[in-house]
């Protein structure tokens, strides 16, 4: 081995010593232009605070909130996924570092004013014009009442749309319900970042950003997010019907497997009403195949017949058997939309 990939590895193993010692799992990302450089459209002081004071203290709060937690050493992606599940800390300041470790990477004292490539046709095709599209998220931008963002973002099926989400919230969580993917350009209009220049008038802000908003990196980003397994992972979370199946299911078994036939015996109609909606609900694009369409459909049948037998007041046994088979047909479909497909 040659000594320089040994220093590598050393240094290596040191940071993530380092991390573990500390707790600091999330960093900031470098600022990659002076505090000064997005003048006269942002100017220094305004940088400075948003950058190393509000940012910061996402980060921090982050990184206190994780530390010492199973979730610690999470991809930030994939907790803000489940961020609305999370609880409020790990929402409010993990979208707090993504969102604007996002916003600082596609500002550039040297932006490239307009898209080109593919991202200039599919913004052509989806809004008609690159205009119209600065239009949607100027009007999303200053209709979002009180503090938040607007984003342009792919969706699970690799559309591009716009959506404003409060506070610190965006398209990957959980707690965007309808409006899920992954964000390529993201503007924050939290008062923070633009009240000592523009206060109370942020239609003035929104304007001016256009001037340092770097359409070649928004383009890199909308490359990488159209490759990105994550797409997949929000499209399976965004299956409410899968979810609430998931829950009762959960809520069951695992009793059952402590030797508590309780749950299983009271909500075993419930269960068979979840089985009935997942069928009914519409299969995700990425997951329809004709295996997906048998295994709910042995689903229902198999929570109809445990069902029947907790009417018939079977004995536990009886019950088990079923509830296992039920499981693993579950298993079926939670595999048939994990990532290896
Ligand atoms: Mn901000």
């Amino acid at each position: 081995m040659k000594h320089t990939n040994l220093f590598v590895i050393i240094t290596l193993m040191a940071g993530l010593l380092h991390q573990n010692l500390t707790g600091q799992t999330h960093s900031m990302p470098k600022l990659e232009y002076a505090y000064a450089a997005l003048e006269p459209y942002i100017d220094a002081q305004t940088m400075e605070i948003h950058y190393s004071k509000h940012h910061q203290a996402y980060l921090n709060n982050l990184n206190k909130a994780l530390a010492g937690t199973k979730a610690e050493n999470l991809p930030i992606e994939e907790l803000l996924v489940a961020a609305e599940r999370r609880g409020a800390t790990i929402r409010n300041n993990g979208g707090g570092h993504y969102n604007h470790s996002l916003f600082w990477d596609i500002l550039s004292p040297d932006a490239v004013k307009t898209p080109n490539g593919k991202l200039a046709e599919d913004i052509v095709k989806t809004f008609t014009s690159v205009d119209s599209l600065k239009k949607l998220l100027n009007a999303g931008a200053t209709t979002r009442f009180g503090s938040g963002w607007v984003w342009l973002y792919v969706t699970p099926d690799k559309k591009l749309a716009v959506c404003s989400s409060p506070n610190q919230d965006n398209p990957i969580m959980d707690a965007n319900k309808e409006n899920r993917g992954i964000p390529i350009l993201g503007i924050d209009v939290w008062e923070h970042a633009y009240y000592l220049k523009y206060q109370n008038k942020r239609g003035d802000y929104l304007s001016a950003i256009w001037n340092v908003i770097n359409w070649d990196k928004v383009a890199s980003n909308y490359t990488n997010a159209l490759k990105n397994p994550l797409l997949k992972v929000i499209e399976k979370d965004a299956w409410q019907e899968l979810k609430d199946f998931h829950m009762v299911m959960a809520q069951t078994f695992h009793p059952m497997e402590e030797g508590k036939f309780d749950p299983i015996r009271t909500r075993s109609g419930e269960m068979y009403n979840k089985a009935k909606l997942l069928a009914a609900s519409k299969v995700p694009a990425s997951f329809q195949s004709p295996e997906i369409t048998k295994a709910i459909n042995d689903l229902v049948d198999g929570s109809m017949k445990l069902d029947k037998l907790v009417v018939k007041k079977a004995k536990d046994n009886k019950l088990k058997e079923s509830l296992i088979k039920l499981h693993d047909t579950f298993h079926v479909i939670q595999g048939l939309c994990s990532d290896d497909h």
